[in-house]
């Protein structure tokens, strides 16, 4: 049974999903702000987010996955503004390169990813009807939620806000104050007629607050009640809890079932941050010469609720670890085995792979998901140096290894590099095709080396080939 740690109820709990028929699951993960390239510790929880995202798909659920990009906000329209761009000349080559990233670290892409920019509408609808039910005011220049009008405001971050909130009459001290209390937040900035960043409202020209996009694009494409809602644990307070706020305010209905977070990253042990010379992009990884799939092996494999401690050292471990599963497999692949079965050794791949299965029930715990597949990678290895394993048990054994990297996607598939010999052979054969004037297929192979980055120069000597 998969069980997740709801932080809205403080428990692991069964995971049981809304809808009637049981089978589909909705799935909302705040995204990133697309204000520059996205860093180690924003892809740990987006790992989480696609580890959690193929774990419900192979527990077989007919999953919706919705992640926002958040593409206005006060740094965008400033950086913006400093370059000399619109909003959307400056975000777009963000958006591209967070979508290469995603693609490279084998991150399946959700199935909606919707711009807060494009859904404005959806946000001014929310705020007429929270201004309509007294959920929220106009004040010096915005519009606020009032948060005193929300009996369970801080029901997700468990803070007490009792003390702080005024009655829902009484504003605290207007000298001091352009809001009723300190916690309440704005959902629309009011802007001037000639600031091109402004969206023509009910309500006055402006531009929302953060928290409202989340609400409205969760709402539209997953309907006022869902499954999960998941993001980094910098996002329950305030922004979750905000969300929550908006969302049922206006409905007064559920707005998600079960929240999960994700612990933060941290690089040798502190706080990543530009000024202490720890910040990396996934593109400053690669740039040092480290693969993806080894960055995507450490960064799942600390369970998520727990704070991972990213160090140079663990991605050396994990670049020697995703080599031994990749030949391990490529060994699995090619043995000559003999022929037969052995059915001990295929109980005990069945019995790792309920480990595997147990241990990402359990909250999708990776640690122990990733030690039942070592388990069975040692297995299986010393069948192989025994001569136990034979043939009957290869594909048994391949079946297992997918399934379980349906959900960790940590193999990687390594272009074998072509030999001078095979080089050699495949250029005779394009001479023959081009005596016997076959240009096609002289043109084809050509092209099929050039794409394993073997380059063909006719010369009067003959063909010469290089690689590039
Ligand atoms: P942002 O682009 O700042 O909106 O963040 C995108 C996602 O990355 C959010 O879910 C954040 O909670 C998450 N995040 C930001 N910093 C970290 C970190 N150091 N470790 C893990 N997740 C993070
Ligand atoms: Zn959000």
């Amino acid at each position: 049974m998969l069980k997740f740690h709801n932080t809205l109820s403080g428990k692991t709990e069964d995971f049981q999903p809304l809808n009637d028929n049981g089978n589909d699951v909705r799935l909302y993960i705040c995204g990133p702000t697309v204000w520059s390239f996205a860093h180690i510790g924003n892809f740990r929880t987006f790992i989480f987010g696609d580890v959690l995202r193929r774990y419900i798909k192979y527990k077989g659920y007919n999953l919706t996955h919705v992640m926002n990009l958040t593409d206005v906000d006060d740094r965008i329209i400033n950086e913006a503004r400093k370059a000399g761009k619109t909003i959307d000349e400056f975000v777009q080559p963000f958006i591209e390169a967070f979508w290469q990233d995603v693609d490279a670290l084998g991150i399946e892409r959700p199935e909606i990813a919707p711009r807060a920019t494009e859904h404005i509408a959806e946000m001014i609808d929310i705020i007429a009807r929270l201004l309509e039910n007294d959920h929220a005011y106009e004040s010096e220049g915005s519009i606020y939620y009032r948060i005193s009008a929300f009996e369970d405001y801080g029901k997700l971050s468990k803070i007490n806000f009792k003390g702080n909130v005024s009655g829902a009459s009484g504003r605290v001290d207007t000298d001091k104050y352009d809001k009723e209390n300190a916690q309440d937040f704005a959902l629309w900035k009011f802007v001037d007629e000639d600031e091109p960043t402004g969206w023509d409202a009910p309500f006055g020209r402006g531009r929302p607050g953060w928290h409202i996009e989340c609400s409205a694009m969760a709402m539209k494409y997953l309907g006022e009640s869902f499954d999960i809602h998941a993001g980094g644990i910098d996002l329950k307070f305030p922004h979750h809890e905000n969300e929550i706020a908006q969302s049922e305010g206006a409905t007064e209905k559920m707005f998600a079932k079960y929240w999960l977070h994700s612990e933060h990253l941290k690089v040798e042990g502190e706080t990543m941050s530009k000024s202490l010379g720890n910040y990396f992009t996934f593109r400053d990884l690669i740039e040092k010469g480290y693969s993806a799939t080894a960055i995507r092996y450490l960064l799942l494999s600390v369970p998520y609720h727990k704070q991972l401690n990213f160090t140079f050292e663990t991605l050396n471990g994990a670049e020697n670890t995703i080599e031994r599963l990749s030949d391990f497999r490529t060994r699995l692949r090619e043995a000559n085995l003999s022929a037969g079965a052995n059915s001990v050794l295929q109980g005990k791949t069945r019995k790792y792979l309920s480990d595997f299965e147990e241990a990402m029930d359990d909250n999708l715990n990776t640690s122990v998901a990733l030690a039942a597949l070592h388990n069975l990678v040692r297995e299986v290895n010393s069948a192989l140096a025994n001569e136990t394993i034979l043939t009957g048990d290869r594909e048994f054994i391949l079946e297992a290894v997918e399934k379980i990297d349906s959900v960790l996607g940590i193999f990687s598939e390594k272009q074998k590099e072509m030999l001078d010999a095979e080089i050699e052979q495949l250029i005779e054969e394009r001479q023959e095709a081009r005596r016997s004037r076959n240009f096609a297929r002289s043109d084809e192979i050509r092209d099929s080396l050039a794409a394993q980055g073997i380059v063909l120069e006719d010369t009067k000597d003959g063909v010469r080939w290089k690689r590039k």
